[in-house]
């Protein structure tokens, strides 16, 4: 076995200055990995360098060439998983399996061949090996408390066509709305009024929203509620992203769905690939905290695919990760194509945990649609966040991005929390007790 290579993490003040640092190491040949600062280290810049420690001096001295000033640096060791190889004795039937999760539990990466075997192996033993390994690896590193947060949808106006979506522009919605600023704070109200810690304020992309209200929108959640923002409201220019962090955005989910070109050019007739990494990188480099995510079971899309999409994530230093299953929507263009498998989404959750680590990793609604216990599956699979949909409900069944969506509430909530065994977080003001 070939011994774990020596780290070290950089901090930095924040994230642009995280950026200057990294291009400057790079411009001169050494490696780095952009990571999620971990937690012990407090959240000054929620990403930072990983750089191998035989480039330590190499690295100081470059960044005092450069004038970058950096907060601190650590030994950093890639969250190792002692005792997995025992642990998973009866699951192991082959050499390649075995060799993947001595290096998971040693802390090394994996490739991308690695985690296609994973995302391909047929052997039952190996496939309840990578649930117990993704488990394991879950609890170790964001350990057994569920993160709930609120998704208002407040618009299901949209501009674009996505092959895939129900809400597509030119596709007959029985409602379409949009909610004022009073609607939506009333929603706000109420999941902060639960002890809720952050809203998702998500919709089609739809320019009636100006950046000017959507910057007085969060000024007021801000000043009457002091919760997180995760805004969830597609691809805008640059300068839109930084007037709404600069307002008090934190967190920013756009999804890229698949890094296969042609199929993402497949099912987003409007939109180009390459300017939806732009925006993404844009997102990370103006400090947002990062959400992307994939569709599992899109047409075309193979397990290599997949595996790319996971190695996106973690080079993109990705904080959020949805993974849901393709669900054909009535109406659109790809409303006869088979939906995606429950188990594959299940075995995407468990290997992104497995290759991405410390990361939030909701069980999505998109699962929770097609399998009414795929929340609780999901949460055993590595998953550590609940998305509740706090939309008004005269609006809810009109914000169906694909058909039978399932309306994730506080009640199917903590039901999925208590089965999967695991915890609801302290912030929380309202009690199981209450709800179920
Ligand atoms: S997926 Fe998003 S951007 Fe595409 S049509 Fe639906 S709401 Fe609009």
């Amino acid at each position: 076995m070939k011994a774990v290579n020596k780290k070290y993490i950089i901090i930095c003040y924040s994230t642009s200055e995280m950026l200057n640092a990294d291009r400057a190491i790079k411009s001169k040949g050494i490696h780095t990995d952009l990571v999620p600062t971990p937690s012990e280290y407090g959240t000054i810049c929620s990403t930072s360098i990983a750089i191998a420690a035989e480039d330590r001096q190499l690295v100081e001295n470059t960044l005092a060439e450069n004038n970058l000033d950096f907060k601190e640096i650590h030994p950093y060791e890639s969250r190792k998983l002692s005792g997995l190889i025992e642990r998973l004795k009866s699951n192991i039937t082959t050499q390649t399996f075995k060799d993947i999760m001595n290096k998971i539990q040693e802390g090394l990466d994996i490739t991308k061949d690695e985690i296609t075997y994973l995302l391909k192996t047929e052997s039952k033993s190996e496939i309840d090996g990578i649930f117990t390994a993704a488990d394991q690896m879950r609890k170790e590193v964001v350990g057994d408390v569920v993160e709930i947060r609120g998704a208002i949808e407040f618009s299901n106006y949209c501009k674009k066509s996505c092959n895939y979506c129900g809400i597509r522009k030119g596709c007959t919605v029985p409602g379409r709305y949009r909610m004022e600023e009073e609607e939506i704070m009333e929603g706000v109200h109420q999941l902060h009024g639960w002890g809720i810690k952050t809203v998702i304020l998500q919709s089609g992309e739809d320019d009636y929203y100006s950046t000017e209200t959507l910057v007085n929108l969060i000024k007021r959640i801000k000043d009457e509620t002091k919760m997180m923002i995760t805004l969830s409201i597609g691809e805008r220019p640059f300068a839109d992203y930084e007037i709404l962090r600069e307002a008090g955005a934190n967190n920013f989910l756009l999804k890229i769905e698949t890094t296969n070109k042609d199929i993402f050019n497949f099912i987003h007739p409007d939109d180009d690939f390459d300017e939806r990494v732009r925006c993404s990188e844009w997102l990370r480099q103006l400090g947002y905290v990062n959400g992307s995510g994939n569709m599992i079971g899109l047409p075309g899309q193979t397990p290599e695919d997949i595996a790319k999409d996971i190695l996106y994530f973690k080079d993109m230093a990705i904080h959020m990760i949805g993974i849901g299953p393709f669900i054909p929507a009535k109406g659109t263009p790809f409303e006869s194509y088979p939906q995606g498998s429950v188990e594959m989404t299940l075995r995407v959750v468990a290997v992104t945990r497995l290759v991405c680590k410390n990361v939030f990793l909701p069980a999505t609604t998109a699962l929770a649609s097609i399998d009414p216990d795929g929340q609780t599956k999901a949460l055993q699979a590595g998953a550590n966040t609940i998305m509740l949909i706090s939309t008004p409900s005269k609006y809810r069944s009109n914000y169906q991005i694909y058909s039978n969506k399932n309306m994730i509430d506080l009640k199917s909530a903590f039901k999925a929390v208590e089965e999967s065994g695991r915890k609801l977080p302290k912030y929380l003001k309202i009690t199981s007790e209450e709800v179920l």
